[in-house]
């Protein structure tokens, strides 16, 4: 049988039967618009009678150069028959002329990318007739110049400024500001010019015949399939070539009929709330394009209430009927022609976060969808949303037409912030401490002694760095917006300012940062404040939680953080590193100190005032969470960090030799010479510590095998903490984590250090705490021999920032910021591999390890602590992976439960 080209849209159960019954190859066929057209007359809804012009249709002209395919017209003139049937009218008849709009519909939505041609089967002669059956010459006059702009744009490519200028004069000389006050003689009139611009600048006349109008501007839809704007469109969107679009022939409605017609577009449900109630505008006398175009303004659909009491009841009826049919908020647009309602569009509606989460779940209350369908239409970048404050739209849209935005960045903390720029820490902090002010941090990187100033501000902005870099990390850790790696931002220092792109800010300027887009602006932006608490999300989250595998830990280092993220619904404390409580300023100076000590019974002594800090630290952290595992880490990070940075103490020496020079007296001599030496010392060290590569250096487990008094010391004071508040009555179930092993024999050591250490704080407190002692799988090596490790070792712990450092040999502090860029935009990486995990390398690796370490301990406890951890595609990875957990920083733990549930649900869906 030969292949049909064109589908009446009562035709769809023979279109299902033709392609297999499945809706996706519906959509395919008929594209959306002439899919859901069809759909909506099936079920009942008044849909202007017509039919859709197959895609397949469309590629079999493109494919042939230009060639209808055989028997394709003659359809659609049958087609075009019932048409005619139907609605009683004749095309081409004068007496009763049949009008159509002739409208691409691809199986995507491309807003603005296809072409439209509207009424159809105007000529001298149908308009002259339809005059004399409506009696309403402005109406017919100014629907045949909109065909003859629109066919002239659509097939023949006349310029639309030709037209617009034309109207321009128009509008002039009658006086008057806008079109729908120009009258019916004005419209005469400018049909007549439309027409001999169409003729200068295409040098044809203007087709007068309606079926020339049809073919033609069928055959103009089936080309803009492959017009530039479309092509770019579907790069850009990812849309593949190859689908081609329908072609929909529609009578003509038209809500420009006089004040009992009307035109206007709704969403079902509220769009930026979700609230359960029909939302749109409308426009009393007018045509679709005129509510979209916003020449007019336009009215609240609620006033159609009143206005059109009938048609508005029938519309709350149609609305309700889509919803239950497509089990979907729905985006429609609608016509009232003479008080008869139709609908000319449905389509799911597009929503803010907010709105996406309410609608899914009151869906699933409601019993129009199920528990499990709610948990998966809710993307889990969505749950973002609600933890961090945001810029309004309205404002990124005028900071952006106003020349306001200045660069993109690194996304790596999300939320928005505004402050005046500080371009260092102690400023930040007085700032923000003392004036009270809101201070976004901005620095070419930040490094641990800027966490207090980083703390203090409501933003960080840093011109390196990557996703993994020390900013990163604590910003997220903290909750704080931030935006790293803004390459077109120089620091000047000196002056004290920031250029970016050919703009200077002054450091205490205005600037507003978005870490959810990675975008950076001048001024303070709008900023709206969602709700955690949101009560739909409360539900959605809690219905998550029953379907997924995967736990959900946090990285937490102080009990602030472990008691948000607890009320996030944090299940453990998967990561605490313990040296982030080095940093603070109370204790930096002993830790300082033991750095620097030859002797180790100096040595002793700073870790002797050290041991109370961290013991607080940990009950601290057993208090809050109370009857869940604790994983502490041991110290892992090169020990030069603690220490001041070597350009500065160069130059605070050459100040104070300076200084030395205009000494006035001996004793100031002898001061400065004091301090001098003092610094001397401290370079010392810090140059027999420095290292080339110091990531792959003197740190983690390395560390703590080089000054074993260190461990001792982190043991005790866990041990200690775990044994006074379990006496007050906490359930402690501390689980010590070895960092960067990659050989079997350094875990050996290491877990000899400390069930000494261990067992001698028990005995002296006498109390038993049962533990774990674990490790991290973050080299290579170690995921390569994970089964002599899992001997020695309770638990795994995947730290991927380091893994996927090790495994592709390049650096997480750099990378981000240099060749990967190109990598990503050269698609050398399909993703960036600090961000999501690299299934085929590092996935492959953690197989491997979990293989091999459970081939020793089949209940060996696995997860992830690792950046990746709160990443929705990795978490998905790890559930296939078998993990028992992911861990991520407290802001990422409602996104990782619904993540994790989404990752169960679409394996029970594939299995
Ligand atoms: C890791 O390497 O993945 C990890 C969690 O440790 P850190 O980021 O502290 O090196
Ligand atoms: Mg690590």
């Amino acid at each position: 049988m030969a292949k049909k080209w064109v589908y009446l849209f009562g035709e769809l159960d023979e279109a299902e039967a033709y392609v297999g019954g499945d809706w996706e190859d519906i959509l395919d066929l008929f594209g959306g618009k002439g899919a859901n057209l069809a759909e909506m007359e099936r079920i009942g809804i008044p849909v202007p009678p017509g039919f859709t012009v197959t895609t397949e249709a469309c590629n079999a002209y493109l494919s042939s150069g230009g060639q209808f395919p055989e028997g394709m017209w003659d359809e659609i003139l049958d087609a075009l028959k019932t048409v005619e049937n139907l609605t009683g009218k004749t095309f081409s008849d004068p007496k009763n002329p049949l009008l159509v709009s002739c409208r691409s519909g691809a199986k995507f939505s491309m807003p603005g990318m296809m072409d439209t041609v509207l009424n159809i089967g105007l000529s001298d002669e149908t308009a002259a007739g339809m005059v004399e059956l409506t009696g309403d010459e402005r109406f017919v006059y100014d629907a045949y110049r909109r065909l003859i702009q629109m066919f002239g744009s659509v097939v023949a490519g006349v310029a639309d400024d030709a037209f617009e200028e034309i109207l321009e004069a128009e509008r002039h000389d009658a006086g008057v500001s806008s079109d729908s006050d120009l009258d019916a003689e004005a419209w005469k009139r400018v049909t007549q010019r439309f027409k001999t611009t169409y003729r200068r600048q295409s040098h044809h006349n203007f087709p007068t015949k309606p079926l020339d109008q049809l073919r033609m501007a069928t055959e103009a839809v089936f080309k803009s399939w492959n017009g530039k704007r479309a092509v770019d469109y579907r790069n850009a969107a990812g849309i593949t070539h190859d689908l081609g679009t329908a072609v929909n022939i529609v009578t003509m409605v038209f809500g420009n009929m006089g004040e009992d017609s009307a035109t206007g577009v709704a969403m079902t449900r509220d769009g930026s709330t979700g609230e359960k109630q029909i939302e749109g505008d409308y426009l009393t006398n007018a045509q679709g394009e005129d509510v979209v175009a916003g020449i007019r303004l336009t009215k609240d659909i609620v006033l159609m209430k009143d206005e059109f009491p009938e048609a508005y009841s029938e519309f709350e009826t149609i609305a309700e009927n889509l919803e239950t049919h497509y089990r979907e908020m729905q985006d429609v647009e609608f016509t009232i022609e003479k008080g008869k309602l139709w609908m000319l569009q449905t389509r799911d509606g597009k929503r803010t976060a907010q709105a996406a989460v309410r609608i899914a779940v009151e869906m699933a209350d409601e019993g129009l969808i199920s528990r499990q369908e709610a948990v998966q239409r809710v993307a889990p970048e969505q749950v973002d949303f609600f933890l961090h404050p945001q810029f309004s739209r309205k404002s990124v849209k005028t900071a952006k037409e106003t020349g306001g935005f200045l660069a993109n960045g690194l996304n790596v903390s999300p939320g928005a912030a505004c402050g005046v720029v500080a371009l260092d820490a102690d400023l930040a902090e007085s700032w923000a401490k003392e004036e009270g002010k809101d201070v976004i941090m901005v620095r070419p990187e930040t490094k641990p002694d800027d966490v207090h100033g980083m703390l203090a501000s409501k933003g960080i902005l840093t011109s390196r760095g990557g996703r993994t870099s020390h900013a990163a990390l604590v910003a997220r850790q903290f909750g704080k917006p931030a935006v790293v790696g803004v390459s077109d931002m120089e620091i000047d220092m000196g002056k004290r300012q920031i250029i970016v792109k050919n703009q200077t800010l002054r450091e205490g300027d205005w600037v507003s940062i978005d870490g959810t887009a990675g975008e950076v602006f001048s001024g303070q932006l709008e900023t709206q404040i969602p709700d955690i608490k949101d009560r739909w999300l409360m539900k959605l989250l809690e219905w998550a939680d029953e379907f997924r595998q995967l736990g959900v830990w946090t990285n937490a280092d102080y009990p602030e953080d472990a008691q948000r993220a607890r009320e996030y619904g944090a299940e453990g404390i998967g990561l605490c590193r313990t040296e982030h409580m080095f940093f603070e300023p109370d204790r930096l100076p002993h830790v300082q100190k033991m750095t620097m000590a030859d002797l180790p019974i100096e040595r002793q002594e700073s870790l002797r005032v050290l041991l109370p800090f961290q013991r607080e630290d940990f009950m601290g952290l057993f208090r809050v969470m109370d009857g869940l595992p604790v994983i502490i880490r041991l110290i892992d990070p090169p020990l030069h960090e603690f220490l001041p940075n070597h350009a500065d103490l160069l130059r605070e020496l050459g100040d104070l030799k300076i200084r030395l020079q205009h000494a006035a007296t001996v004793a100031d001599i002898d001061a400065i010479m004091k301090e001098v030496r003092t610094k001397e010392l401290i370079l010392n060290r810090v140059e027999s510590l420095h290292e080339a590569n110091p990531m792959l250096g003197l740190r983690g487990v390395r560390l703590g095998i080089h000054i074993p008094e260190l461990t001792v010391m982190q043991v005790r004071a866990i041990f200690e903490a775990a044994c006074i508040v379990g006496k007050e009555g906490v359930r402690v179930h501390p689980e010590v984590m070895i960092p960067l092993t990659s050989h079997v024999n350094e875990l050996k050591r290491q877990r000899q250090v400390l069930e000494q250490e261990a067992r001698k704080v028990m005995t002296e407190q006498n109390t038993e705490i049962e533990y774990k002692f674990g490790t991290m799988i973050e080299i290579p090596r170690a995921a390569l021999t994970a089964d002599q490790i899992a001997e020695y070792a309770e638990f795994f712990s995947f730290g991927t920032n380091d893994l996927t450092q090790t495994t592709f040999g390049i650096s997480r502090d750099d990378a981000e910021a240099g060749f990967l860029i190109e990598y990503l935009e050269n698609e050398i990486l399909p993703s960036n591999p600090f961000a999501t995990i690299d299934r085929d390398g590092v996935g492959e690796l953690m197989h491997t390890a979990l293989t091999k370490g459970r081939s020793v301990k089949p209940d060996l406890e696995c997860g992830i602590c690792g950046e990746h951890g709160g990443d929705p595609d990795s978490i998905q990875i790890c559930h296939q992976l078998g993990l028992n957990y992911v861990s991520c920083s407290p802001f990422r733990v409602p996104i990782a439960r619904l993540a994790a549930a989404q990752a169960s649900l679409a394996d029970m869906t594939a299995g």
